[in-house]
């Protein structure tokens, strides 16, 4: 078993280096701090437009979540459509689940565009009920989405369900034959070239330390202090999801790190792969604590999960190795004898209410909290914002909702109470 941080996505191809290095430009007319899928999709955008854009990384492209994850491109909100109709009302919702649908044909439309080689493939999310209840509630789930969105879910029975999975610990299964999967870092490499080949400005290693409202030439805007000296911005936004620090620390105060991790097997046999996925779904369960897994496009499985909810260090990143090798093979005995190759951690974005947000705060653009569904949201998110940046017009169907912080502001940035939270989690696991 491997201990040490091995990212297998980033063994698949090269990432792109940064068109620019030296010193800060004077001035930009938008800076953007975080060069992942939002930073990233948002540069492009803008850099398509004619402005120029000068985007701050604090390591590399990419290095966050976005060449950190699952690789899932997937419909829908982390929250139930009931739960979000009794949030927002009607109108909204529908706004919002066009959104997350509309997020997915977006990125296949810019993986076409910028012919970006990173196994785009439609093959569709299998949801699996743990109890039966939670099958139960599949139905009224999938009617609710027909009646109100126009999109079809199927329900899977039990006995039905190992046409989907290998697997005969679930209660059955739900299918969206809408969602996707690619290879996340390819995919991200690609963005970071798009954006460049459009004038886009990256600078990578420069860390944003301090943010003031400051004029250039008499002009308003945003001087910035980074680990490579000053920069001034007439617009600036933020996309650093789950890494957001105190630099920009009203934001921070409303965004919770939760650590994911993830394992991947060495190649399996043709015959074990299509038996444990027969149709290559990209695969979650319905657990608050869950599990979610695919094959990647080599036949190896990817197994993620939060195993720990501490943000990734060594020693959380060893210890998910094992629960994770457990959990995988409590799902598929057959995987007992496949080899662990890979495992890694990556820091996910959560707001309090669990919904993404995007829009402008003190005058600062952002968007954040994908709460594990940020590779087609991160995208959209950032290409709307960017509209925004050049327009004045916020047409993000999450605009305007509240954004919670922490109850009775018990929450500075530090994640005190993650311990708790984990345990909470379980807890509500094993009542509903
Ligand atoms: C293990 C794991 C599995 C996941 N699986 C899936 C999945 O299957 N499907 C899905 O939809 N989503 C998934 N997600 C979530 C998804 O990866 C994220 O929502 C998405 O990548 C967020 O992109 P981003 O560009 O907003 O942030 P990131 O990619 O995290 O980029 C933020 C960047 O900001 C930089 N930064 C921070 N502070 C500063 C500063 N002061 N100055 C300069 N730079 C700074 C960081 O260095 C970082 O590179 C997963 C996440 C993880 C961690």
């Amino acid at each position: 078993m491997p201990a040490r941080e091995h990212n297998y996505w980033l063994t698949t191809g090269e990432m792109p280096t940064a068109n620019v290095s030296g010193i800060l430009p004077d001035s930009a007319d938008v800076a953007i701090i975080g060069a992942g899928f939002t930073g990233l999709s948002a540069a492009r955008t803008l850099a398509k437009s004619g402005s120029r854009v000068a985007l701050l990384e604090a390591e590399s492209i990419g290095w966050g979540a976005s060449s950190r994850n699952g690789g899932m491109v997937l419909t829908g909100l982390k929250l139930g459509v009931n739960k979000l109709i009794s949030m927002y009302g009607q109108e909204k919702t529908r706004r919002m689940y066009a959104a997350s649908i509309e997020s997915i044909d977006l990125v296949e439309k810019i993986v076409r565009e910028e012919s970006i080689a990173c196994d785009f493939s439609r093959s569709g999310h299998l949801e699996v009920a743990c109890k039966q209840k939670h099958f139960d509630d599949y139905a009224r789930q999938a009617e609710i989405i027909q009646r109100e969105f126009n999109h079809t879910l199927r329900v899977v029975p039990r006995q039905d369900l190992n046409s989907e999975i290998g697997s005969d610990i679930y209660y059955g299964g739900m299918v969206d034959e809408i969602s996707a999967g690619l290879n996340p870092a390819r995919y991200v490499a690609g963005l970071g070239t798009a954006a460049m080949r459009a004038g886009a400005c990256i600078y990578e290693h420069t860390r944003v330390q301090t943010i003031q409202r400051g004029s250039h030439n008499g002009a308003p805007g945003w001087q910035l202090m980074t680990s490579r000296g000053p920069t001034w911005a007439r617009d600036l936004m933020i996309a650093t999801s789950g890494y957001t620090s105190k630099t920009t620390s009203a934001l921070q105060k409303k965004i919770i790190p939760i650590g994911s991790y993830i394992i991947v097997t060495e190649v399996l046999p043709e015959g074990l792969a299509r038996e444990v996925s027969p149709r290559n779904r990209m695969i979650y369960d319905s657990k608050n604590y869950l599990y979610y897994y695919r094959l990647t496009p080599d036949r190896r499985m990817l197994f993620g999960g939060r195993a720990a909810f501490f943000p990734e260090t060594t020693d959380s990143i060893r210890r998910s190795a094992e629960i994770l090798r457990r959990g995988m093979t409590d799902v598929y005995p057959q995987l007992t004898n496949a080899r662990v190759e890979y495992v890694w951690g990556g820091t996910l974005d959560f707001a309090f209410d669990i919904m993404p947000h995007a829009g402008q705060m003190d005058g600062m653009y952002f968007s954040l909290g994908y709460a594990g569904h940020g590779v087609a949201m991160a995208t959209y998110l950032g290409q709307k914002i960017a509209e925004f940046i050049m327009t004045g017009r916020d047409e993000n169907p999450y605009a305007g909702i509240p954004f919670p912080g922490a109850p009775l502001g018990l929450y500075s940035g530090k994640p005190w109470f993650l311990p708790f939270a984990g345990l909470y989690y379980k807890v509500l696991d094993w009542l509903t």
